[in-house]
């Protein structure tokens, strides 16, 4: 009952990363349109439901679980879910806890996050101009962000920036980032934008900057060593040896990450991704809903796992955008 899961091509799967909330205070460019429909409350997974589902997948074998959305701290009382996950740091079954959020609650939080065994926090921000963060947040204000970021620091949390690469837009602050994020002791991850729920109203093509690029413009200015790091995810790190940062790239679409792939997703409404470029998915929220018992459950993540593909079509090689997913990031939490 309790073996861990491993998937068709062997792949034991450790992480998961939960939605739990499809709203948010932003609407970024890239992720959200401006009106968006959320889902009414009741699709929701309740926080209980939420703690039961993911300590089902702590007890198959998942040690890191990532909290995401939406905005995850903007859900009503999600404090209570992080502190049921601390009993599970305690007990060693989970080995890290943590988040990744826009930083606009983080002064309201941070403490608590610490509090709960939280040690790292990874902080959306794609530009530290004003007038540039309103224009790709629509809803945003950095000087919160800032704030948050701040009190996440104040709180001892280690933060990561993680900076969508958007060609024409933040091109020119490639190294303003790099320095900001130096000073303050923050690692900085790039991250190429990726076709989820294309409107129409924007042409991502337009937008998409290739991390070689941005990679080649670093090293113009520093010197880069290669990191051997793996997190069995899209990213690769480089140090630069100047200033001893880490820098990540997560390149989706340019490089093929699949193969050490060793997580999954499971959106607010307790559906399960298996991939985050496919459309398959399974309906966990019914077996949890039907039964007080695990079984039913946990023989429908199995039975989601065994479906784990290979990966992912995305492709923008051919300047169209293939593989496309009419899916948006808030969905299935990035
Ligand atoms: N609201 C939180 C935040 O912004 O960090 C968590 C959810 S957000 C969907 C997770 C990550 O997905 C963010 O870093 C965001 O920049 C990224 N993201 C959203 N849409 C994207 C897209 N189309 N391509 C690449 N990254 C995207
Ligand atoms: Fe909200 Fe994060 Fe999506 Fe921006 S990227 S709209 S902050 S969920």
């Amino acid at each position: 009952m309790n073996a861990p899961l491993i998937d068709p091509f062997a792949r034991p799967i450790s992480y998961l990363r939960v939605s739990v909330t499809d709203r948010c205070d932003f609407r970024c460019v890239y992720c959200m349109s401006e009106h968006m429909t959320f889902l009414p409350k009741k699709e929701l997974l309740s926080l209980e439901e939420l703690d039961r589902l993911s300590t089902a997948f702590i007890g198959l074998g998942v040690e890191k679980l990532r909290i995401t959305g939406g905005e995850p701290l903007v859900r009503r009382g999600i404090m209570t879910y992080f502190n049921g996950m601390a009993r599970h740091l305690e007990t060693g079954a989970l080995r890290e806890l943590t988040l990744t959020t826009n930083g606009s609650q983080l002064r309201r939080f941070a403490a608590d996050l610490a509090a709960c065994g939280v040690r790292r926090v990874n902080v959306s921000l794609d530009t530290l101009d004003d007038r540039k963060f309103a224009e790709i947040t629509r809803w945003g204000r950095l000087a919160q962000v800032l704030d948050g970021i701040d009190a996440a620091q104040e709180a001892g949390l280690r933060v990561k920036i993680n900076t969508v690469a958007l060609k024409g837009f933040n091109e020119d602050e490639l190294f303003t980032l790099v320095d900001w994020c130096a000073a303050r002791g923050m690692d900085l991850t790039f991250i190429e934008v990726m076709p989820m729920g294309d409107l129409g109203n924007e042409n991502r093509l337009d937008q998409y900057w290739p991390l070689k690029d941005l990679r080649a413009r670093l090293a113009e200015r520093f010197s880069l060593t290669e990191l051997a790091e793996r997190t069995g995810g899209p990213a690769r790190y480089v140090r630069i040896n100047e200033t001893g940062q880490k820098i990540g790239f997560i390149t989706p679409l340019t490089h093929n990450f699949c193969e050490s792939c060793n997580r999954v997703r499971l959106t607010c409404t307790g559906e399960l991704y298996m991939c985050l470029g496919q459309e398959d998915m399974a309906d966990l929220r019914a077996p949890l809903r039907a039964s007080t018992d695990d079984a039913p459950l946990i023989a429908a993540i199995r039975a989601a796992i065994a479906r784990k593909p290979r990966g992912h079509d995305f492709d923008y090689s051919r300047q169209t955008v293939t593989g496309q997913m009419p899916r948006h990031m808030s969905h299935t939490g990035g």
